[in-house]
């Protein structure tokens, strides 16, 4: 799943190709894509809501893609498992798991000529929801979600982690603890930290947590310059791959030895999800 540098990265790829773009057209070409529109803005559909709205903004908040449109809407996009915004020339084969074309005025020239936006989505877990921009951070998924871990102090980092004990890895997943960090990221910070993902959330030192908060922070930052980790599917909004995969120390390193130690990479389910991490090095 694309987390906070991947949503970052295509963040910035929507933003520099389809702000200040009027969408023309929106053709759904599968229908269980889902796309969802706020009861109040029924019975319009989602299609003729886009029709003639212009882009004004592209944000991100956690995971989330925020596209605000003119007249007071915003589209809410979770890119979820295989989710994928690509930015292509109109006159390209449409895929099968091209879901949601969006069509744009023509200017007439220029660079965005002739290309058209996908939503592309092989899992089809991906959500696209248009809201008015007055009731989208009350919408479940945005009101709790917990702060930016790039914008969060070390302090108030330190804070959190002790207010409510819990093992380190379901915290770092949970979106309403700390917002954009999935299994890659968790995965690396811990172990970059040397913390077992079983330890309690309230167990190190405080010069531990603040060099946790800070091995997150670099971490994210070095991942969104080099435009994300390209595991499993994920590209950028042009189709480029990211680079950080190259760097991952602990995810997906399963029988790796260990970069500090040598020792094999381990590989353990935490609840329902899997943790990677050196035994030697995050001790319980
Ligand atoms: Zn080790």
């Amino acid at each position: 799943m694309p987390e906070l540098p991947e949503v970052e990265t295509v963040v910035r790829g929507l933003r520099d190709t389809i702000i200040g773009q009027t969408i023309r057209r929106v053709q759904v070409q599968a229908p269980p894509a889902s796309t969802v529109v706020a009861e109040s803005l029924k019975p319009a559909t989602f299609v003729s809501l886009l029709r003639g709205r212009r882009i004004l903004e592209v944000s991100r908040r956690g995971k989330n893609i925020l596209i605000q449109l003119s007249g007071n809407l915003t589209l809410w996009v979770h890119l979820k498992m295989t989710g994928h915004f690509f930015y292509r020339p109109i006159s390209d084969p449409v895929d099968k798991h091209d879901l949601v074309l969006f069509d744009f005025e023509s200017t007439g020239r220029g660079k965005n000529s002739g290309f058209h936006l996908r939503f592309n989505d092989y899992r089809r877990f991906g959500r696209l929801r248009l809201y008015p921009d007055d009731e989208l951070f009350e919408q479940e998924g945005l009101a709790s979600l917990g702060p930016e871990p790039l914008d969060i102090s070390a302090d108030d980092f330190v804070m959190m982690c002790r207010r409510r004990p819990r093992m380190f890895k379901p915290a770092l997943l949970d979106q309403t603890f700390i917002a954009g960090l999935g299994n890659i990221y968790a995965d690396e910070s811990l172990y970059s930290a040397r913390i077992h993902p079983r330890r309690l959330t309230d167990s190190p030192s405080r010069r531990k947590l603040v060099e946790l908060h800070g091995h997150i922070w670099k971490l994210l930052e070095k991942a969104i310059r080099l435009m994300g980790a390209s595991v499993d599917s994920y590209v950028g909004v042009n189709g480029q791959t990211g680079s950080f995969q190259k760097y991952l120390r602990a995810y997906n390193n399963e029988g790796n030895p260990c970069s500090f130690c040598g020792r094999k990479i381990v590989r353990e389910k935490i609840g329902s999800r899997s943790a990677h991490f050196c035994p030697r090095c995050q001790r319980l």
